[in-house]
């Protein structure tokens, strides 16, 4: 080897604190061949640190070049940068800087991890290197269980895992007792011998006399270069042993150091549960929330739709008034008779059933109720879809004659024959002033027929119209439309002729489609609000995982300053706290899920029939939102720690 390892020409440092100028470094001139050992010594604010970073490309000059093996530092970018340090540079600090969530062992891996070494080898190494310097059996151990001197010698071991030829040691005695002060020397002294260059900054001018080369700094700039008579030169290492291996290029390499970024997220989480917690919580209930009213909504409309198909498609009823909810409606007598005989006689109508209806009072052996009663022809009941529970429906024979034949429903049934196996079947009973003989009961439907509370009978609705209306006008018409007609062309029929008819248009037509749409496109008008506010409730989410991971960095300043002056990229810190962002986020989103997920089910046992139901695909899009929330709001915070200042970064403490 030939040329120096370190040259420096006329390299300035400034800093600017406030409005005054620092000059840290002034001018400086210095080349270090590859395998001394160099002391720098001066007193506390001459540059030592400044220059120390400056060779650790930690920092950079502002103006002056600097040459590592040849290569002008100006000319490369941070992530070259960063492979320098990884692979060139090994740093020893005054206090360690161990990452103290980790063990012994996983510090020494740390360079190793971002230069891409595989999992197997980092370990051998790291167990190989803690038991050269002495520590092999603490490999297990928290650096707060080690002592001071333990310590340095873990820091040394990971400075030496890439096989660094260039120590750089920034007073790695000074925190530590005369004995294992000694001891760290003499580890540095036999790297000394093996060829690899040594930069100790001290102030201790024994540490200083054991090295070859002693330079000493005031104000920024050399003021003696000695070379002590003893000096020694050490040849350096074979290229063999000394060229540093790299790990698996490409994939293998990203997915290993993905990997320990998602370890390194968990070790963070974990030392931090509460509030990792607490930062989940905003997502677990945005999630929850929305996955639940999500599924309810949907289950409800179905619920409600199937209702409404229970009430037989392909029908519509006419009723009388100019409009829904016309109160004159109940005065407007010209829907008659003769309409519905009219409609009977088209040929897209299948059935047609006149209705009428009154209230009066039903009594049974002294026991009284209100009750509607309703007129209807003998094909109503087919048509509304209601089921007989018990005895018989009355047919036509019964509406032709005018028969006092009632068919009560299940809230009558139970209001006066509750005991009565009979079930009332074939008992006179008076409405109002009319005793008529029950023929049937029909069941009760879901949501749908004879569903409230009120009691309902039906009678032919032309005994109705003799025995309590007293007139011919009907409450509506319901028609069954053929089955190969549409629905809506019907209608129109059904208008055109009754207009003709009545010469004006006053009535109003009901159709089932009409009331499925409406309850459809009122449904979706309120999945879309419940969207909207899941879509805030997310964003505050988000906003919490965004807030609590830029504390995490500012806590972890330190810690990010040691993974760079190691070797970590750019993008490696990125990922490492992108991926602790989106571990928080997407496990909240889990567990909002399988909270939705229970209370659906709990609803399922308390409700029956409701069938409230997860889709696959709706559990994957909640999990993708919830990533992606981590992914959206933990950029931020991870870009900050990612372009942090190496130096700035290190000098938090
Ligand atoms: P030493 O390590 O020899 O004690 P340093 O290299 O730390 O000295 O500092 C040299 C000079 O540069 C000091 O005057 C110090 O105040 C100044 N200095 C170092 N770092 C900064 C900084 N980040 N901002 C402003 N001044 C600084
Ligand atoms: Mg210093």
């Amino acid at each position: 080897m030939t040329g120096p390892i370190i040259a420096l020409d006329k390299v300035r440092r400034e800093f600017t604190a406030g409005d005054t100028k620092v000059v840290a470094l002034d001018d400086l001139s210095l080349s270090i061949a590859p395998g001394e050992m160099v002391a720098i010594i001066g007193s506390s604010g001459s540059g030592k640190s400044t220059l120390l970073n400056i060779l650790g490309c930690l920092d950079r000059p502002s103006s002056g070049s600097y040459r590592v093996a040849g290569k002008n530092v100006a000319e490369l970018d941070a992530d070259a940068l960063a492979a320098l340090r990884r692979e060139h540079f090994g740093f020893i600090f005054q206090r360690y800087h161990l990452l103290g969530d980790l063990s012994a062992a996983a510090n020494v891996e740390i360079p190793a991890v971002y230069a891409g070494i595989g999992a197997r080898e980092r370990r051998l190494r790291a167990e190989a290197l803690l038991t050269r310097l002495g520590v092999g059996d603490r490999g297990g151990h928290r650096p707060n269980q080690l002592s001071g001197g333990q310590q340095q010698r873990v820091s040394i071991a990971r400075a030496l895992i890439n096989g660094a030829e260039v120590f750089l040691a920034d007073e790695p005695t000074g925190a530590l007792d005369r004995r294992s002060g000694e001891e760290v020397l003499k580890i540095l002294e036999e790297l000394h011998l093996e060829g690899r260059t040594i930069i100790i900054v001290t102030h201790d001018d024994d540490v200083a006399a054991r090295a070859g080369r002693i330079i000493e700094l005031r104000d920024g700039r050399i003021v003696s270069d000695r070379r002590a008579e003893t000096a020694t030169v050490s040849e350096p290492p074979p290229v063999t042993s000394r060229t540093t291996q790299h790990g698996d290029a490409g994939w293998a390499s990203a997915l290993g150091r993905l990997r320990e970024a998602s370890r390194m997220a968990l070790v963070a989480m974990a030392a931090h549960r509460l509030r990792a917690f607490l930062t989940m919580l905003g997502i677990i209930i945005g999630i929850a929330a929305v996955s639940s009213v999500v599924a309810l909504g949907n289950a409800s409309q179905r619920k409600v739709l199937s209702d409404i198909s229970s009430l037989g498609t392909n029908t519509i009823e006419v009723f009388p008034g100019k409009d829904f909810g016309d109160a004159r409606a109940g005065k407007i007598k010209t829907l008659v008779l003769g309409d519905a005989r009219a409609l009977e006689r088209q040929a897209f109508i299948a059935g047609v059933t006149p209705t009428v209806s009154t209230s009066t009072t039903v009594r049974y052996r002294g026991n009284e109720s209100n009750v509607l009663v309703n007129g209807v022809g003998e094909s109503y009941f087919l048509v509304k879809g209601a089921k007989l529970a018990k005895g018989r429906l009355f047919g036509s024979e019964a509406v032709h004659n005018i028969e006092r034949q009632v068919v009560i429903d299940e809230n009558t049934r139970k209001t006066f024959f509750a005991d009565d196996q009979t079930a009332g079947i074939g008992r006179i009973i008076w409405l109002g002033k009319v005793p008529c003989r029950i023929v049937g009961v029909i069941a009760q439907q879901q949501g749908g027929f004879g569903s409230n509370q009120n009691l309902s009978v039906y009678l032919p609705y032309t005994t109705v119209q003799a025995q309590f209306t007293g007139d011919s006008s009907l409450r509506s018409v319901l028609l069954r439309i053929s089955d190969d007609v549409s629905t809506s062309l019907a209608q129109d029929a059904v208008t055109t002729l009754l207009t003709q008819r009545h010469s004006t248009r006053d009535f109003v037509i009901l159709n089932t489609d009409d009331i499925r749409r409406t309850i459809t496109s009122t449904t979706q008008t309120l999945a879309f609000l419940v969207a909207a506010i899941a879509v805030i409730s997310l964003i505050v989410g988000g906003i919490g995982v965004m807030n609590i991971m830029l504390v995490s960095v500012s806590e972890r300043i330190s810690e990010i300053g040691v993974r760079m002056a190691v070797g970590a990229r750019r993008s490696d810190i990125l990922q490492q706290f992108l991926v602790e962002a989106t571990l928080i986020s997407s496990i909240g989103g889990i567990a909002g899920i399988l909270i939705a997920v229970l209370l659906g089910t709990a609803i399922n046992i308390a409700i029956p029939g409701f069938g409230v139901s997860y889709s696959p695909f709706s559990i994957g899009a909640a999990f993708l939102t919830s990533t992606g929330i981590g992914i959206g709001f933990g950029f931020f915070p991870a870009r900050r720690a990612a372009f942090l200042d190496p130096v700035v970064a290190l000098s938090r403490d």
